[in-house]
């Protein structure tokens, strides 16, 4: 039997432009290839965890349009339950406009549309998925009231949560304190503690404050590096993998919907993250947000090649 997961977050266009470098303010740059893709942080970790091996339901809004019947279409074909995906009458499907410089580095700016829209009464809807999922999966690009019902939903029916606290936003401890694993990146850890996060001293020390406010397990993912778990067990580092980055978008949506399924699956937490780095590892070598999700199979043979 698949784990199920319950995933609750934004689905988007990706609108993308390579470029030799990212351009600053004010600056127009010249050259590169552009692509549109399947995106939005909830899609990016549905699909990767639907991928992963998880049986998946989303939980999100897209507009009665053409980008909304496409994001459908390619939720199906990954065979993600879209039971719960709302199409909103109001607002256009959300899209993100993504540069992608020749380094692997990117910026992104969103314009949320649909995935503003989603709402506590959305989440309340499905509370029978609640009642049957191993664990809930959710981000910030959707208002935070969803985010925070979603979370106690879950904490209620004893679903594990993993939050994944991007774009960073401060957050309240009445949300912090039903979150049992967080999952911010350095620069994520840094806007919710006021620590500089660089490596991982620091990494801890932000990761303690963090767990003070009532998070049980700290994940920040370290890049290339891999991610530093926080616990009241202490703290360990789970190395990445070495590959070539070709395309970091979505490295952190993948991390968290193998996490999710992982977890699900009842994976001791440091094989969790290892499989997550894995899954993450093969994303960053290709283009593209969901397209970039690997299988279980392809995540398994990485991990076999470095057993
Ligand atoms: P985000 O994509 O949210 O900024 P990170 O950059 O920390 O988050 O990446 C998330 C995860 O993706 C890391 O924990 C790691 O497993 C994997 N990863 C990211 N960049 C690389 C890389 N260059 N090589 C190998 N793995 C990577």
């Amino acid at each position: 039997m698949k784990p199920r997961i319950l995933v609750v977050g934004s689905s988007n266009t990706d609108m993308i432009a390579r470029v030799p470098r990212i351009p600053r303010p004010g600056e127009t740059i010249l050259g590169g290839e552009f692509f549109t893709a399947a995106g939005g942080k909830g899609a990016n970790q549905a699909v990767a965890a639907a991928r992963a091996g998880g049986d998946v339901t989303f939980i999100a809004r897209v507009g009665k349009d053409m980008f909304g019947e496409r994001a459908l279409t390619g939720f199906s074909r990954d065979g993600i339950k879209v039971k719960f995906i709302k199409r909103d009458s109001y607002k256009p499907s959300g899209v993100a406009l993504i540069f992608v410089s020749d380094s692997g580095e990117n910026s992104i700016a969103v314009a949320p549309g649909a995935n503003a829209r989603l709402s506590p009464a959305d989440v309340k809807r499905a509370r029978t998925e609640f009642m049957r999922a191993d664990v809930l999966l959710t981000q910030l690009e959707t208002p935070l009231p969803t985010v925070i019902a979603a979370v106690k939903l879950a904490a209620r029916n004893r679903v594990l949560t993993i939050l994944n606290p991007a774009p960073a936003q401060k957050l309240p401890d009445d949300l912090l304190e039903h979150v049992d694993i967080l999952t911010p990146n350095e620069s994520e850890a840094e806007l919710l503690t006021g620590i500089k996060v660089a490596g991982e001293a620091s990494g801890v020390r932000a990761a303690s404050r963090l767990r003070a406010r009532g998070v049980r397990t700290v994940i920040i993912t370290l890049g290339a590096k891999g991610a530093l778990v926080v616990n009241q067990d202490g703290y360990m580092r789970v190395p990445g993998f070495k590959v070539k980055p070709v395309d970091t978008t979505a490295a952190g949506d993948v991390f968290n919907g193998a996490l999710a399924v992982a977890l699900a699956k009842g994976f001791e937490l440091r094989a969790a993250v290892r499989f997550a780095n894995a899954a993450a590892a093969i994303s960053v070598t290709r283009m593209g947000a969901q397209p970039s999700a690997p299988t279980r199979l392809e995540i398994e043979r990485l991990l076999a090649r470095h057993a």
